[in-house]
């Protein structure tokens, strides 16, 4: 899967083209400043880059790279065994690109030979329903549903207990983005996870919030809401292909204190790419610096 983080930061890319035409073998701090700022990482972590760095002028690559490595945290690893069926709450608001997600997941899942379960407890919108049970077909994995306005728990317990019936390994349940007020969407949410309990004792083993790449570091403040209401264990962002704020993944890893699992890079059901922070990190530096410095 190399080169697909940096394809989907081609705009990203693009935009510190802009600033920096020319590749060099180290920079100024002004001009890493411009770069950083350009891509979307705010303020407040660029100077916090800039003071990690040596106290000399000029950047090398190797130094910087360090500090950027830094923002991202390790993915913990799923014990498969025990989990059976492990079990993922897909959260984020309307347009984030949940339903999308999921389908590429259990495509992933799917080709690693695992079996999976969507569950569609997204029954606020019968769009929603209808969406995912179109990407179950395309993907050909089962999906457990009910009519919009049914109890959304239900479905996510249903689809549990099936999924333990059957020896399924993964189930992604969908969730609404948009109720008729906030504090109805954190009712539900909260009803879900405690349900999700019921089913299977430790479920829903990973709680993961989808972010809208497009807006880069105005989804902070989403992501911090939705960690409050559930606890969020893990970060997706959908759309690096379609913006050029991905600079805002150093913004948005360091507030929220959570893995980056995968980014979307476009609408297919194969384009979402584990993310790799060091492609991510050395696919920016490729764009800055001329030659790999090893000092
Ligand atoms: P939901 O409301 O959160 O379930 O969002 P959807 O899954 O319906 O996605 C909203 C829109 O974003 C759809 O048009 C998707 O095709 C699009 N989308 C989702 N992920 C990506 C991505 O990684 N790249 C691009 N370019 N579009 C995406």
């Amino acid at each position: 899967m190399i080169g697909f983080i940096k394809k989907g930061l081609a705009k990203t890319l693009g935009a510190i083209k802009e600033v920096a035409p020319t590749k060099r073998t180290f920079i100024t701090k002004d001009e890493l400043e411009e770069i950083l700022l350009e891509a979307d990482v705010t303020y407040e972590v660029v100077e916090e880059m800039i003071y990690y760095l040596p106290p000399a002028e000029k950047v090398k690559r190797d130094v910087l790279r360090t500090v950027l490595l830094a923002y991202f945290r390790d993915v913990p690893k799923i014990s498969e065994d025990e989990e059976k069926p492990f079990t993922e709450l897909i959260i984020g608001v309307n347009g984030a690109g949940k339903t999308t997600t999921i389908a590429k997941l259990a495509n992933i899942y799917k080709k690693e030979g695992l079996k999976v379960l969507l569950a569609a407890s997204d029954t606020f919108r019968a769009a929603a329903i209808e969406q995912l049970k179109r990407w179950a077909e395309k993907i050909d994995v089962p999906i457990v549903y009910t009519k919009q306005g049914h109890d959304s728990s239900a479905v996510a317990y249903d689809a549990i207990v099936s999924a333990k019936a059957k020896g399924i390994d993964r189930v992604l349940i969908d969730t609404a983005g948009r109720l008729y007020n906030q504090t109805n969407l954190s009712n539900e949410l909260k009803k879900i996870v405690r349900i999700c309990a019921k089913a299977k004792e430790g479920a829903p083993h990973r709680k993961i919030l989808i972010l809208d790449g497009t807006q880069g570091n105005s989804a902070i403040n989403q992501a911090l809401a939705f960690n409050e209401i559930v606890g969020i264990d893990a970060l997706i962002i959908t759309k690096l292909d379609g913006t050029a704020k991905g600079g805002a993944l150093f913004s948005i890893a360091k507030e929220l204190k959570k893995p980056i699992l995968y980014v979307g890079v476009g609408e297919g059901e194969n384009d979402l790419v584990a993310f790799d922070k060091e492609e991510f990190v050395d696919s920016i530096l490729d764009s800055i610096f001329e030659v790999q410095e090893t000092d």
